[in-house]
């Protein structure tokens, strides 16, 4: 555990507000969403400036102390929990929370690090723009966290991830200097883009102290609908169908099997399933339009709605007939994670693979999970048209102790799971990153170029290994 005397330096530099040392304030944080991980750190450094985060990182590398950045806390991966053994301290980013300036002549908003996705999404709404990237987790995820896990959501089939969204960033690099690069140019050919290289770094190579972010224009007119199909195969014909009709303005295209969907019944009050007929998959559909213009998202998307019938491909559907009723479909998708969580164990994989192969993927990697570890189900939600779903395999039912579960099972379900990506040609982490629980998978199923790479990037910006350790960068007997 880090010692007294150099938590003291940590508030001599900050002040009290700036450094929490007591362990009931602490405890909250030292855990993962999931529960998976448990750290351990002597204090919170809570830094409210970027001055204040430049002279934290200065100091830790001076004292070799390593620092574990943390934003919302709501990484899938144990991306933000300190290791076990209490060397580390966490650098939380949550008291920069301002929003520097919002200008919808420029398009952009120049966020502190600590500001709430969904604290964000009202703001741009205020001065009728809006911030297109969204996720369950929006209440708590914060500005630092989205960049440095590039997340994703779901909106990515109109607007991209985070990679497309941040325009400019100002950052604290590993030796405790300041990199200014808030301009957000169209055009700037200065060699590397350190932006980029930054954003998915999961706070391994340096802190995210501001962004300036991408705004589109506000919603002026949206369509929700909900349809049932028989196969993630009809579904991806579905999107291909609207896509040719409307064009862009799809902007979110999920899916959703029955059984999550069961869940969120089950588990969420109030949900009710928005189609009468309980099919075996579910879309929501998304289409959006910035202006009046006739005709409007609703009647397109009926169009499109009567064709996917007539071709077989729906089995059934509606259209939410307000904003409150399009809301509450939303809600259906995003509490799909949590719902699971309370139905009982599961290991989740968040996989793409190219998007033509993913239906078959989804049906197949299921069921020859299921033949492979009798007992457990498997099953799928999430952005197809992405490629991108979360791949959940469940427990036995009946299984009381989940920890136990997976760390029996767990390791082989990952290499089954895992090497049906790869044999896709596709990627074991599609958007929550890698963190400390895929680092090791990482390291066995990764080229040996991108790892060298990786490695070479991660010892350039940060000698001393100070930034984030154990996270991402497979160690050396695991690649
Ligand atoms: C219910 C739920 C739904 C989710 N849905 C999605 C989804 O659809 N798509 C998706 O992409 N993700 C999703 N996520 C994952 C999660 O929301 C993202 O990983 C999010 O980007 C993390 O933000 P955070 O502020 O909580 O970061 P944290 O969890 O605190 O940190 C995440 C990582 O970023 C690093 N970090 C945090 N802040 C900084 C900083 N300022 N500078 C440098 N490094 C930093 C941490 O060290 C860690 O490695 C979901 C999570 C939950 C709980």
């Amino acid at each position: 555990m880090t010692g007294q005397s150099t938590i003291g330096r940590f508030s001599a530099l900050l002040g009290p507000k700036g450094v929490i040392t007591d362990q009931d304030d602490i405890a909250p944080w030292l855990n993962d969403w999931r529960g998976r991980f448990h750290g351990a750190a002597a204090a919170i450094l809570a830094p409210a400036s970027t001055q204040e985060v430049a002279a934290t990182v200065a100091l830790a590398s001076d004292l070799r102390v390593p620092l574990v950045p943390q934003g919302g806390n709501t990484s899938m991966v144990g991306g933000a929990t300190p290791p076990a053994d209490g060397s580390a301290l966490i650098l939380s980013l949550r008291r920069m929370n301002r929003i520097r300036s919002l200008s919808p002549d420029d398009n952009l908003a120049i966020c502190e690090a600590g500001v709430i996705l969904s604290d964000l999404h009202e703001a741009a709404e205020a001065v009728g723009r809006r911030f297109p990237l969204s996720l369950g987790a929006k209440g708590s995820a914060t500005i630092g966290g989205l960049i440095s896990t590039n997340a994703g959501g779901t909106q990515v089939l109109r607007h991209g991830t985070m990679r497309a969204l941040v325009e400019g960033m100002e950052a604290v690099l590993p030796d405790g200097s300041i990199f200014e690069g808030l301009d957000a140019l169209k055009k700037d050919n200065r060699g590397y883009d350190i932006k980029q290289l930054l954003i998915g770094a999961e706070g391994t190579l340096g802190i995210v102290t501001a962004a300036a972010l991408r705004l589109v224009p506000a919603i002026a007119a949206r369509a929700v609908g909900w349809v049932g199909v028989r196969s993630p195969a009809d579904a991806l014909a579905l999107l291909r169908l609207a896509e040719a009709r409307l064009g862009d303005s799809v902007e979110g295209f999920e899916i959703i099997a029955d059984d999550g969907l069961g869940h969120v019944l089950s588990h969420i009050p109030a949900a009710r399933c928005p189609i009468a007929t309980r099919t075996p998959w579910h879309v929501l559909i998304e289409v959006d339009h910035a202006d009046m213009s006739e005709p409007g998202p609703m009647e397109r998307l009926e169009g499109a709605l009567a064709q996917a019938f007539e071709r077989g491909i729906a089995v059934d559907a509606t259209i939410a007939a307000n904003d409150a009723q399009a809301d509450a479909f939303w809600r259906i998708r995003e509490a799909v994670s949590a719902a699971e969580r309370a139905q009982g164990p599961a290991l989740q994989y968040d996989i793409s693979v190219p998007v033509a192969r993913m239906p078959a993927f989804m049906v197949e990697t299921a069921s020859a999970a299921e033949r492979a570890f009798p007992g457990t189900t498997a099953s799928s939600f999430g952005h197809l048209g992405d490629g991108n779903v979360h791949f959940h395999v469940r427990a036995p039912s009946g299984t009381a102790d989940g920890l136990a579960w997976i760390a029996k099972e767990g390791q082989a379900i990952s290499a089954f799971v895992h090497d049906a990506v790869v044999a896709a040609g596709g990627s074991i982490s599609a958007e929550h990153g890698i963190g400390q629980m895929k680092r090791a998978e990482l390291g066995r199923l990764a080229s040996p170029a991108r790892i060298a790479a990786m490695r070479a990037i991660k010892t350039a910006f940060d000698p001393k290994g100070i930034m984030n350790p154990d996270k991402l960068i497979p160690r050396p007997g695991e690649g």
